[in-house]
């Protein structure tokens, strides 16, 4: 999907034209007023961090710090928000907006401006299309300004407002959504040097279930992988592939036969194969749990409330493992048979 959303907007691109100036599809370079750098996942509440990561670079021009910020601008992360004006969901969207740019990225059939996961998609896409109006008025000369600031001007106020304008409008209240938006990106914005943990594992979110894009994810040295014993070919960090021995001796007791996994460590090229493959299953490539070899995908533990996904879900965590609850049902991306080793908490 997220091959075919770029090149149905490279297309869009390369066939829009805006007050004279034909746009192309070269990417462009990233701003730095406010709308570049990586985003901070610990900042992101749990269960909104799967649709930011994908809407997170959707276009070059639009960061995932950004879309946070503006998210907690709008909404203060609530998917239900309605405003005065009827702007509608975590987003806050228009109805007549919706309509035009609403996409059901949740996969559940329906596009809805309450869903969290449609909503943020939509709005990665409805930003990048401002941002592309922007640069377009800004290259002709037909407004003036920075162009992440009338991109957010834009989506406060509407593009025909700022087009009249030839810039952010005069309203009090655009001028302080750009401003209060501008503020709260660097709360979303990784700092530090990602370097510094190539090859040293993962550095584990606070609270244990996602990792940020680091170099490192998908190149582990090989001789930190162990291979399980009862089922040949899937590797794990080693200290992650002894916990889940352990727990296997106990899931074997249990139930009489060992657990089945299909899936460990995850090489980076292959994490890239999976996401094209499956867009709306497989994490951004260089940000899954596969790529620092802390994820196993679980074979007859689905659904959510079966017995033995019941069962993993008491006794997992004594062994290190858990199933992280963007994972759940009601969470982001619900997938039963997703477990992660993230240690025993002592
Ligand atoms: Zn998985």
């Amino acid at each position: 999907m997220r091959a075919l959303i770029a090149g149905f907007g490279a297309l869009l691109a390369g066939l829009l034209v805006v007050g004279g100036v034909v746009l192309d599809d070269e990417p462009r370079p990233v701003e730095d007023s406010g709308g570049s750098g990586e985003l901070n996942l610990d900042a992101v509440p749990e269960e909104f961090r799967a649709a930011l990561l994908d809407a997170a670079g959707r276009c070059p021009g639009v960061s995932g710090p950004l879309l946070a910020a503006q998210i907690e601008v709008e909404s203060g992360w609530n998917p239900a928000a309605v405003s005065p004006a009827g702007a509608q969901g975590i987003a806050q969207f228009m109805p007549g907006t919706w309509r035009t740019w609403g996409r059901d990225y949740s996969g559940d059939g329906v596009a809805d401006p309450f869903n969290a996961t449609d909503a943020i998609g939509s709005q990665a896409d409805y930003m990048c299309h401002l941002r592309d109006l922007s640069d377009a008025g800004l290259a002709s000369g037909a407004m003036s300004g920075d162009a992440v600031q009338l991109t957010l001007a834009s989506y406060n106020a509407g593009p025909g407002a700022v087009a009249k304008h030839r810039g952010i409008p005069p309203f009090t209240e655009t001028r302080r959504y750009v401003d209060r938006v501008l503020a709260a990106v660097a709360k979303y914005t990784l700092t530090g040097d990602d370097g510094q943990y190539e090859g040293q594992g993962p550095g584990v979110s606070a609270d244990g279930t996602y990792r940020v894009s680091m170099p490192g994810s998908g190149h582990l040295d090989p001789s930190t992988l162990c291979e399980l014993s009862w089922s040949p070919r899937i590797l794990l960090r080693c200290d992650a592939a002894q916990a889940l021995e352990r727990l296997n001796v106990a899931y074997t007791d249990r139930f009489g036969a060992p657990l089945g996994v299909s899936d460990g460590y995850r090489d980076y090229a292959s994490q890239v194969a999976i996401a094209a493959a499956k867009p709306h299953l497989a994490a951004k490539p260089g940000t899954s749990n596969h790529g620092w070899g802390l994820a196993a995908d679980l074979i007859g533990v689905s659904p959510e409330g079966s017995e033995r996904y019941r069962w993993l879900r008491e006794h997992g965590p004594t062994y290190g493992w858990q199933h992280p609850s963007w994972a759940r049902i009601g969470g982001s991306k619900p997938e039963a048979w997703h477990w992660e080793y993230v240690g025993v908490r002592t």
